[in-house]
């Protein structure tokens, strides 16, 4: 035992930030960023790929309107239960919470500027 046991794994990533996951017992490494389990992680990937090319994107999904948050949240909803099913790789709804985000930001965007369009108006005809 060294004594001087880090709080983080000892991992510096390309741009110098050091890696924040905690480090396993008796390493200066987190899971991730260890030599010593490199051979596991490999193999995890390897599954992983595997599972994930035969659940990559389900067939039964409905067509989503996706024209208002509501819609969005349902959508969001279905994708969760697929991913607790096993049904959808986390991976692509990784993906689909990235754009569902992006739509709800786009969307609140629009519903400003209608609200400031009508705020312009009514200043206007008074
Ligand atoms: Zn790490």
């Amino acid at each position: 035992m060294s004594g001087d046991t880090k709080l983080t794994c000892a991992f510096l990533k390309p741009d110098g930030a050091p890696c924040s996951a905690p480090p396993m017992n008796g390493s200066e490494f987190c899971f991730f960023h260890s030599p010593t389990t490199a051979e596991r992680r490999k193999q995890a990937q390897v599954a992983g790929g595997r599972a994930s090319r035969r659940t990559l994107i389900p067939t039964d999904m409905p067509e989503y309107n996706l024209t208002s948050p509501d819609d969005v949240r349902k959508m969001l909803r279905d994708v969760a239960n697929k991913v607790l099913k096993g049904e959808l790789d986390h991976r692509v709804a990784n993906g689909i919470g990235y754009l569902a985000n992006q739509l709800l930001r786009a969307i609140e965007a629009g519903e400003i500027a209608q609200r400031l369009k009508q705020i312009e108006q009514a200043l206007r005809t008074k």
